[in-house]
């Protein structure tokens, strides 16, 4: 059973009924964080039982939202392997790193993650036609749960989106709008149909449920490493879930008494054609500007403003993190390097962790003793500009 308890706002505190759809704080135009009753949890959720049940997302079931096993779709998301990759590491003079390798997810992204708890939480509220503005691979992934759930997506894309991500929404049944621009102008026609329409929006921390259902990667985290964690994880960030997700979820593991008050440095990474974060956290800002032009390879970096910007921010100053952007070229050259070194054909996102990493050790922030997860969040395979 969840032991959801209420909604939070981060920045003012309020308290908002869980069992009703919620968006974000109206006052402070912040998302929402669920909140669980985690006494309650420690009773039922023990690391021998999640380690003893069916693999995937749901074994963490008492800490998601979904109150009813009913109401838990899925299609397989979840438990990716943690690949280790010696030969990379020895390139770059480090012993311990690892791949945590979330193509392998359905729709060969980790937004599936993100989009189960998403949508099986607004079925069990009674929501059954869905909206989202998308890069590319979050709408991939809500119009797949919303086919096997059968109910209807809207799925708003820039028109200059991987071919592959249209293909994937049009094959799902999903309606396809194509926009010119970027994802935060199909975000501002995606808003206005919603509201005309009454359709239930799904972009990024505009609902509670999508950061819950990538959570679920520092829940896994934690426990590959047998309740330590590594010194560093580096995550490709665009609008900041599954760092945000994963930070929560090693606070909500501190409170159930599993993990110490040890976190690992998280450190986004971004394209230096689109880097607000990066710019923000080295201006030492609560919040980031949007950018201007915004340009990538890394579709799914191509996003000029993170609606949980201050919690991407906090996330990466109380873990003693940082912030970095690489050049598209590096992008790319890292994506051939892992692919020929280790034989994992990650998307652009994926490699900016690789090219990322170089620069850290360079710079002496990341060093040879240093335990390293790269998130590779999605598959090559998607992506047709190599
Ligand atoms: C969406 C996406 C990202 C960025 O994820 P956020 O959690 O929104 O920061 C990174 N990589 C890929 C492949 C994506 O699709
Ligand atoms: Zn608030």
């Amino acid at each position: 059973m969840s032991t959801l308890t209420y909604l939070e706002c981060p920045e003012c505190g309020a308290h908002f009924e869980a069992d009703k759809p919620q968006t974000f704080c109206p006052r402070c135009e912040s998302p929402l964080l669920p909140r669980y009753d985690l006494d309650a949890a420690s009773r039922a959720l023990t690391p021998e039982a999640v380690a003893s049940r069916p693999r995937g997302i749901w074994r963490w079931h008492e800490i998601l939202p979904v109150r009813s096993a009913e109401h838990r779709i899925t299609l397989g998301e979840g438990d990716t392997p943690l690949v280790e990759v010696p030969r990379l590491a020895r390139e770059f003079g480090l012993e311990h790193v690892w791949v945590k390798d979330e193509s392998q997810n359905p729709t060969a992204t980790f937004k599936a993650r993100g989009l189960v708890m998403a949508v099986s939480r607004a079925l069990e509220l009674g929501i059954r036609e869905f909206v989202i503005p998308t890069a590319g691979n979050a709408g991939g992934a809500l119009a797949a749960y919303a086919a096997r759930a059968g109910v209807k997506a809207h799925v708003y894309m820039p028109a200059d989106a991987p071919e592959v991500n249209k293909a994937e929404v049009a094959a799902a049944g999903a309606d396809l709008v194509l926009v010119d621009g970027l994802i935060s102008d199909a975000g501002k026609l995606a808003a206005e149909h919603a509201r005309e329409r009454g359709w239930w929006s799904v972009s990024t921390f505009k609902e509670p449920y999508r950061v819950e259902g990538k959570k679920t990667m520092g829940l896994e985290i934690a426990e590959a490493f047998g309740w330590h964690l590594p010194d560093v994880i580096i995550y490709p960030t665009g609008g900041g879930t599954g760092l945000v997700g994963m930070w929560k979820a090693f606070d909500e593991l501190e409170a159930l008494g599993w993990i110490g008050s040890e976190r690992p440095r998280l450190v986004s990474v971004q394209s230096e054609g689109c880097a607000p974060i990066v710019r923000a956290f080295h201006e030492g800002a609560e919040r980031a500007r949007p950018w201007e032009n915004a340009h990538t390879v890394a579709a799914g970096l191509r996003v000029p403003a993170a609606f949980a910007d201050r919690l991407i921010l906090r996330a990466l100053r109380e873990t003693n993190g940082t912030a970095i952007a690489v050049p598209d070229e590096e992008i790319l050259a890292a994506q051939r390097l892992l692919a020929a070194e280790e034989g994992i054909f990650a998307a652009p996102e994926g490699a900016a962790t690789v090219a990322a990493l170089k620069k850290l050790v360079s710079s002496g922030w990341i060093n040879a003793a240093d335990t390293v997860v790269l998130f590779n969040t999605g598959s090559g395979l998607k992506y047709e500009r190599l």
